[in-house]
């Protein structure tokens, strides 16, 4: 008994690795999918593994392996194909441009061998269990404990409120990834009737490719995080918050005014602006991926790098992380603090054509956690949340403004020693609350939420003409331009400014602004022309 017990668990063992290896092969013909095992993770594949080897019926155990497979399989092919995860709407748009992506897939039939090669272990093992006597436990009801099992993140989504918790991570497996969209589908999508709104068709946006240099180019982009510019004293907040920004005030190559960010939380703003998307219900452009910023500056040559100081959950990967050479998460670092971005900054060679993304972690949530100490500058009362709030926030604009003018400091350096053209850029993904009319945060769909600063700062290159820009779409299409590429969208009327919700596909609601009523609210005066 104990020994068949011992038995069991080693099978289960083996089992769990045969599971895990394929998406470490693939990860071999692919670099830029991503893995990353936890220990969680670990311990339920190994339970999931011990039921499996449990099962008795043979029949069953075929289609158990089988599903998992599919499960893998899937995702590689969907990762060879979009050069991105699935997520929970694409199994929805799958059913729906089935004959579409049936004709692609047909007419690229070598896209299926990575994807099959991968899952090779486990079709083996598959054969190997089955075929063998291998002294464990077996009992006639594993393979329906299996299916019950299965059926409980469907009805997770079915009684969710938050698609976010389906999303894909970047740190886990395709098992695991495969079947959170697939759930999400199952107890969710099927239920939603056709005239869903995350498959709401608009014109497709024209991609043109320009005939400008972009040569010796560096752009550097920072994203940073829960910033708002009224408590900048550069847009003049009246404590000293941005001391060395507002030192660069009258430098002719600075320039900053005020815009509205393209949505209210740090992952669908991101989706959003990387992809130059408009309107929030445009699911259909977003996952193309024909107007993604990365995309763009990878076929024009440009070196692309991201590099966050945040968590995979929250770093989408509509980036596209197949165009991204570089890319960091917050685990790839050893502080809590946006300085370790300086020490990468440093090292990138600038003697050619980089788009470099450096995304912040200040100033989000509990702002004294991602700022050092020695930036304690504003004093506050720990035990008044109000005061609390506010100071540390200002202390956090402190150290992003610190931040801020290493990078230019650094590109600066950079840029004229090698005698090349570079660019900063700076908004935040979405402003922030700070206890304004009693209320803080920034997910709600409130204009004080999305008020963002954008600053610029050039070397050896011309300044861009910002003067008629008030959105991050407008930011998002200069970044393109730069890149070589001018976006049409036939679905701006130029008038109406869009701030999407928590919702990617805009199902959480989201703001139809008017651009003049938006120059009023930020520059509390009527628009010129
Ligand atoms: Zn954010």
């Amino acid at each position: 008994m104990l020994k068949k017990f011992v038995n069991h668990l080693f099978w289960s063992f083996i089992l769990c690795i045969v599971f895990l290896v394929p998406d470490h092969i693939y990860h071999l013909f692919n670099k830029h999918y991503p893995i990353g095992l936890t220990l969680k993770f670990f311990l339920i594949m190994y339970a999931v593994s011990f039921l499996i080897l449990s099962i008795k019926n043979k029949k069953a155990s075929y289609v158990v392996f089988i599903f998992v497979m599919l499960l893998q399989f899937a995702q590689f092919l969907n990762f060879n194909f979009f050069g991105n995860l699935i997520y929970p709407y694409d199994v929805k748009l799958l059913f729906s441009d089935f004959d579409e992506i049936f004709l692609t897939l047909s007419s690229n039939l070598h896209i299926f061998t990575a994807p099959l090669i991968s899952i090779l272990p486990v079709a083996l093992f598959m054969v190997f269990i089955n075929k063998n006597e291998l002294n464990v436990f077996k009992f006639e009801y594993s393979h329906i404990l299996f299916f019950v099992l299965l059926l409980i993140l469907p009805i997770k989504a079915y009684l969710s409120h938050n698609i976010l918790n389906f999303f894909p991570s970047v740190k886990s497996y395709s098992i695991k990834n495969t079947l959170y969209a697939l759930s999400y589908f199952l107890g969710k999508g099927v239920f939603e009737n056709s005239d869903n709104i995350a498959v709401k068709k608009f014109k497709p946006y024209i991609v043109k490719e320009l005939n400008n240099s972009t040569d010796k180019l560096n752009i550097v982009y920072v994203m940073g995080e829960s910033c708002n510019y009224k408590y900048m004293s550069l847009f003049g907040y009246d404590k000293n918050t941005t001391p060395l920004l507002d030192s660069l005030r009258n430098d002719k190559n600075f320039e900053y005014k005020k815009i509205i960010s393209i949505a209210t939380n740090t992952r669908v703003s991101l989706s959003m602006f990387f992809n130059v998307i408009r309107e929030p219900q445009n699911y259909l452009q977003l996952v193309s991926r024909k107007s993604n910023l990365f995309n763009l500056a990878k076929k024009h040559g440009f070196k692309t790098y991201f590099l966050s100081k945040q968590k995979d959950k929250v770093i989408s990967n509509f980036l596209s992380v197949n165009d991204i050479d570089v890319y960091k998460n917050v685990y790839d670092y050893p502080t809590n603090y946006d300085t370790d971005l300086l020490k990468d900054l440093e090292k990138i060679d600038f003697d050619g054509k980089n788009f470099i993304v450096l995304h912040q972690r200040s100033s989000h949530t509990p702002y004294n956690k991602y700022y050092p100490k020695s930036f304690e500058k504003f004093h506050y009362d720990k035990n008044n949340y109000a005061d609390y709030m506010k100071g540390t926030y200002l202390n956090s604009m402190l150290f992003t403004d610190y931040f801020l003018y290493n990078v230019i400091k650094i590109m600066k350096e950079k840029a004229l020693k090698t005698h090349t053209k570079a660019i900063f850029i700076f908004t935040p993904d979405h402003g922030e609350l700070v206890g304004d009319n009693g209320k803080y945060g920034h997910v709600a769909l409130d204009i004080n939420c999305v008020k963002i600063p954008l600053i610029i700062y050039t070397v050896n290159m011309s300044k861009p003409d910002i003067s008629r820009f008030l959105s991050h779409y407008d930011v998002g299409k200069m970044v393109a331009k730069m890149l070589g590429f001018k976006i049409i969208n036939p679905n701006d009327d130029n008038k109406t400014i869009y701030v999407n919700g928590v919702d990617i596909a805009g199902r959480a609601g989201f703001m139809k602004l008017e651009r003049d009523k938006v120059y009023k609210e930020l520059y509390g005066k009527d628009i010129k022309n």
